[in-house]
């Protein structure tokens, strides 16, 4: 390796003018190299540069957490309803108003904080990657670790990193409407542009970051990094923040949270003129209305609601989906139709080439995985010494046009890059070819990466005494439309119809056989390079060489997520660029196109109209020989018919149809950057399971937080309606301020933040996906909502209306408010679930609901026989037996409910078909 010479200060060329000079002089005015940088050398600069980051001041600050809990009106309502109570003398009141404003903070900080911090380790995760070369060989790393002076090595589907200076290009086209607002790609190239006054969009021989390559290969030298780059200078005007990032539950639970203030603050200021008429001490009422008005409005919902949300964003991550946006988290529960890849997701990906057809004669390659081992011999034939020379030509197509690199790592081989081209390789190699050896005696000239609409790939090398020399992979069907040659064992003849039937038919043979099937090509020229080399100049008059079949298998779990999906009502659709028989083989095999269910290609659905579409949709299990714009058709289809969609994909020109998705999914190993930053979620093992497992969890997460805000919002109601009627048939206020205070934010709060957090019902798998977010307060939740408050009125009532015929209002309100703290806490275990019943749910315990009940319970009970608990809680002694009594009461309502809940679950069993 080179070592170069280290620079004195951080490197900061004359900012702004790179396109002007040579290549030569930025290289030694960086003191770079295309061999690029040594490791520790690039670690100097990013300490000296910092990380390659746009800054954005939105970082988690404790202090601005802490401060937005005070930022509500109930808690100055609370803070002043404490300091009238100092005012007026009753010092303990005071305090208990305070220490509960306190304790309240604290658990919102808490929680906030807990949060924030899951989401900003979601937004490091999902950072960028690029690729540098460094010491000579090109290897992965996170985006924010470019420094100034590194080569970046781009290809179709790339985000760029950073600003730099193209030291190759061919066919390079970038996408910089991030910089520009222009939306075709342009052009680049490595002519010096020494002029003065040449805009951004105009500098062909520079790559900015923050703008994607939409074709093409090339390499750049990095000028500049972070916020010194194009992009970090017009940062401050790109919004960064782009709205508050709240998900619509979240928005739609703030504003129901509005609407509820509203109705709270109505219903109070009417019970607070009644009980003026009627006579009762207006400061009394002032303060119980203040407290009431507090236990109606559920205050803490949103932060609940985040809480379960960024919980979800953490179980997701641990079964190897990244969520990107909060919002995904939720939408996920409500996903009806997947459309998936089938390269990598449904099958393993990993690849091998089994077979390969040369002149009409087929060749087994034997071996396994991406190891050199294996040899290739005739079908049916031992091994030959010798190869026939068109199978070599084969081997150095499949060789030279590529662009994955095989290594070695813990004792396993493995590919960077694309799998496909890593089989390629390893079976040219087999057959003979030696890729070093290739680009010494021809070199690259021009690189065509593959591209899922072209469906083929290519590269032009100079070999000796000026000879050009093209190859080629590509889909063969699209491949053999290019060819007008044949190399037959004989040497190069016309290609004959007769060839073309035969040819076609072997693919046919190979393709049933479950083999994802490749031709290659190759074309000599005499120099000159024609002055705009495209590939679609360069692609034609090709000579077919011969055809390779890769195997990958299924996905062992495929078949298993695919019946799991079936029974949790989710429609999966396949939809690959690969041929319809290996489609439809793979398709077959793990269970995917089942009775009616047809395959369809992208051909077939171009002759569709959008009508005889949306007729056929449901029937249509496989899309083959698609391209990104049909994905696009199937999204809005589908989405047309109502479904939230699902939608994954990989290459560059699928990030329209996965940004026109419900859910984006990209693949974290095998896909480009660009689909990456468009997904909302990101598979780490790029595998079809891992989008079922994220389905349950967001199903979970949504079952949660209905659970959490329906026993939220039916325990205010209880409140409420316990209160309203005793000031209605003019009995005294059964429940004290601190009473409310102490049910809303302790009794109330803590197990609904259980309920929130609960671990995932297995059922949810068995039931459809949940409904659209705009229905999560429908009729029969409210329904549940208003019942249970009503019973558990009811219960305090008659307890308190029985112990006011008998004794002191403190021992009625003492016990009225016992009663509702019990059966406040044990209804939280019948709420974790709406359609199972208690004995069916305990199994799956849940520790920190039952710590909260017990502790809560305990106090309670604790407070009637402890002078000290007494004073604070404002209750009165109790003999042992009627606080057993008490407690026993407090099970009715959810008794009831469960007896309510078994009838409802007969019913719907009883009505459904099933
Ligand atoms: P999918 O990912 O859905 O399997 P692709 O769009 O990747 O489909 O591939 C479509 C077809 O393009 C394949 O069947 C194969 O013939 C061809 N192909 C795939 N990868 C490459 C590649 N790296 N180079 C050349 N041809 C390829
Ligand atoms: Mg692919």
């Amino acid at each position: 390796m080179s070592s170069l010479p280290t620079p004195a200060s951080p490197i900061h060329p004359a900012e702004g003018d790179w396109h002007r000079r040579s290549t030569e002089t930025l290289l030694a005015e960086l003191h770079a190299a295309p061999a690029g940088l040594a490791p520790d050398e690039a670690g100097r600069r990013l300490l000296a540069d910092g990380p390659n980051r746009l800054e954005h001041g939105a970082r988690v600050r404790p202090w601005r957490i802490l401060l937005a809990q005070f930022q509500g009106v109930i808690v100055w309502i609370l803070i002043g309803a404490s300091a009238l109570s100092g005012v007026l003398g009753d010092a303990v009141d005071a305090c208990t108003l305070l220490a509960v404003v306190v304790l309240n903070a604290g658990i919102g900080f808490h929680q906030e904080y807990k949060a924030g911090r899951s989401i900003e380790a979601l937004e490091v995760a999902s950072e960028p990657q690029a690729t540098v070369v460094r010491e000579g060989t090109s290897r992965a790393i996170p985006a924010a670790e470019v420094v100034a002076g590194d080569i970046l090595v781009l290809e179709a589907g790339d985000l760029v990193a950073a600003d730099g200076r193209l030291l190759e290009a061919s066919g390079l086209r970038c996408i910089e409407s991030a910089l520009t607002g222009e939306s075709e790609a342009v052009r680049k190239g490595l002519s010096l542009l020494d002029r003065d006054e040449v805009s951004l969009g105009d500098r062909e021989n520079m790559v900015f970051k923050g703008t994607s390559i939409g074709a093409g290969a090339g390499r750049a030298l990095v000028v500049a990094t972070g916020m010194r780059t194009e992009l970090g200078r017009i940062a401050g005007l790109i919004d960064q923040a782009a709205g508050d990032g709240s998900t619509p539950l979240q928005r739609r639970i703030e504003s129901l949270g509005r609407l509820l203030v509203w109705v709270a603050l109505g219903v109070v200021g009417l019970l607070f003129l009644l009980g003026l008429l009627r006579g009762n001490p207006p400061l009394e009422l002032f303060l119980t209305a203040v407290s009431l008005a507090v236990a109606a409005v559920p205050e803490g919902l949103p932060a609940i609601v985040t809480v379960a949300l960024s919980l979800g964003v953490v179980r997701m991550a641990r079964r190897r989906a990244l969520i990107r946006r909060l919002a995904a988290v939720e939408t996920q529960g409500s996903t009806s139709v997947i459309c998936t890849d089938k390269t990598g997701t449904l099958t393993v990906g990993e690849m091998t080439v089994r077979s390969l057809r040369v002149g009409g004669v087929s060749y087994q390659v034997t071996g396994e995985g991406y190891g050199p081992a294996g040899e290739v011999h005739p079908e049916g034939k031992a091994a030959e010494r010798n190869l026939p020379p068109d199978v070599l030509e084969l081997a150095e197509i499949l060789v030279g046009c590529n662009r994955a690199e095989i290594s070695r790592k813990d004792g396993v081989w493995a590919v960077l890059g694309d799998p496909t081209e890593g089989a390629l390789r390893v079976a040219g190699t087999k057959a003979g070819a030696d890729r070093d050896r290739l680009d010494r005696e021809s070199p690259a000239m021009l690189e065509f990466p593959f591209d899922s609409d072209r469906k083929r790939a290519s590269v032009l090398r100079r070999g000796p005494a000026g000879r050009l020399r093209l190859q080629v992979n590509g889909a063969p069907g699209i491949l053999l439309g290019h060819c007008d040659r044949f190399l037959a064992p004989e040497g190069v003849r016309p290609l004959t119809e007769a060839d073309r039937t035969a040819i076609l038919a072997a693919v046919g043979v190979m393709a049933a056989r479950g083999l994802r099937v490749l031709a290659s090509a190759t074309r000599e020229m005499e120099e000159p390079v024609p002055d705009e080399p495209s590939a679609d100049l360069l692609e034609r008059d090709l000579v077919f060489v011969g055809l390779t079949g890769l195997h990958d298998p299924p996905r062992p779990e495929a078949r298993a997520a695919l019946a799991q999906c079936r029974s949790a009502g989710i429609r999966v659709v396949m939809i690959t660029g690969d041929h319809p028989a290996t489609a439809v083989a793979i398709a077959r095999e793990i269970g995917l196109l089942e009775g009616t269910a047809v395959a369809i290609t992208g051909a077939g659905l171009d002759r569709l109209s959008e009508d005889q579409l949306r007729d056929q949709l449901p029937g249509i299990a496989v899309y083959a020989r698609v391209t990104a714009s049909h994905k696009l058709r199937i999204v809005r289809a589908w989405k047309a018919a109502g479904a939230v969609v699902a939608m994954t994909g990989d290459g560059v020109n699928d990030a329209p149809a996965i940004a026109g998705a419900d859910i984006g999914i990209a693949m974290g190993r095998t896909g480009t950057e660009v689909t990456r930053q468009a997904a909302d979620m990101v598979l780490t093992d790029d595998n079809f399971a891992t989008i079922i497992a994220a389905v349950e969890e967001g199903r979970g997460i949504y079952g949660n937080i209905r659970h959490a805000l329906q026993y939220l919002l039916a325990g205010s109601a209880g409140e409420i309606l316990l209160m309203a009627v005793c000031v209605v048939v003019g009995m005294p206020a059964p429940l004290l301020p601190i009473h409310l205070l102490w049910i809303n934010l302790v009794t109330d709060g803590l197990p609904a933040l259980c309920l929130a957090t609960d671990t995932i019902d297995p059922a949810v798998m068995k039931s459809g996906p949940c409904p659209r977010l705009e229905r999560l307060a429908y009729r029969g939740f409210l329904k549940t909502v208003a019942l249970t408050g009503s019973i558990t009125a009811a219960v305090s009532f008659g307890v308190y209306a029985w112990y006011l015929r008998s004794g002191s209002v403190e021992t009625a309100r003492s016990a009225a408010f016992a009663v509702l703290v019990f059966s406040e806490l044990f209804r939280a275990f019948g709420a974790r679930s709406e359609s199972r019943l208690l004995w069916q749910i305990v199994p799956r315990l849940n520790l920190p609901l039952v710590a909260v009940v017990v502790v809560s319970a305990g106090i309670q009970v604790l407070s009637q026989n402890n002078a000290f608990l007494g004073r604070l809680l404002k209750t009165a002694p109790f003999p042992f037996l009627d606080s057993v009594a008490l407690l026993a009461l407090g099970t009715v309502p959810l008794l009831f409910l469960e007896v309510l809940k078994a009838i409802r679950v007969r019913h719907a069993r009883a009505s459904s078909p099933v």
